[in-house]
């Protein structure tokens, strides 16, 4: 599985942003925010896979040297990154400050966070799905998950309280990997979405952007026909780096 998955997303609200999830390109994004003038506030992670929080390392001594920088994790994610290095020196050195996300958290006076869990293969950490509230819209974040079935609250039930909603769109369809068993890669194909998704209204699937898209995702090229098949259906896909205002 590529590294190379769509997953950094910003909220931003006035001068201040926060990231969804901190992969390897997370210097990249914090660039595009300082760009805008944004300074990053802030990170919150969904588990501990390679694509999600490695770029935390780049919060370190030898790196942006950060001091206090807010990052929310759930409880086994938390302790995963307390009790292994090199990411135990993030928190010793003071440069990351953990926050729990068990229950809802205040970002800013105007912008809130909760989380919940979601299935996922949870070998370092539990998976939660994130859902932020502003002044004006609330954005759920879901960036991987074995998929739809077995949740506490159905997709549907989280799509309707949400205006916009960032999900698993990993793989477009079973076929896309040669030679590997797409079934012991569990994420609910983009196909399989579509299908789902075509129950509800389309108010309520013009809410959903793919997101976290392996390499091997024709949904990367805007021009390939899978992409414009998401479109007629009236779903989405994110933007590298998208950043939400709320
Ligand atoms: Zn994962
Ligand atoms: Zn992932």
């Amino acid at each position: 599985m590529s590294p190379h998955l769509t997953t950094c997303l910003a909220i931003v609200d006035g001068n201040d942003g926060w990231l969804l999830d901190a992969g390897p390109d997370l210097p990249r994004h914090v660039g595009r925010l300082s760009e805008r003038g944004i300074t990053l506030a802030g990170i919150l992670l969904t588990h501990a896979h390679i694509g999600h929080y490695t770029g935390l390392a780049m919060l370190g001594r030898e790196a942006m040297d950060v001091a206090d920088m807010p990052v929310w994790a759930a409880p086994r994610m938390a302790a995963f990154l307390q009790s292994n290095g090199p990411w135990d020196q993030l928190v010793k050195a003071g440069n990351i400050s953990l926050r729990s996300v068990e229950n809802s958290v205040h970002l800013s006076p105007r912008l809130s966070a909760v989380a919940f869990p979601v299935p996922h293969r949870d070998e370092y950490s539990e998976t939660v799905g994130i859902r932020i509230a502003g002044p004006s819209a609330s954005l759920l974040y879901v960036p991987d998950t074995d998929g739809w079935d077995g949740w506490e609250t159905s997709i549907e039930e989280h799509l309707g309280n949400v205006d916009i909603a960032f999900l698993d769109g990993t793989f477009f369809s079973g076929d896309e990997l040669p030679g590997r068993d797409m079934t012991a890669i569990a994420h609910p194909s983009v196909t399989d979405s579509l299908r789902r998704f075509s129950a509800l209204p389309p108010a309520e699937r013009a809410k959903v952007h793919f997101t976290h898209l392996n390499h091997t995702n024709p949904l990367l090229r805007g021009d390939s026909d899978e992409y414009m098949r998401v479109v007629r259906s009236g779903l989405a896909i994110a933007d590298e780096g998208q950043i939400v205002m709320l």
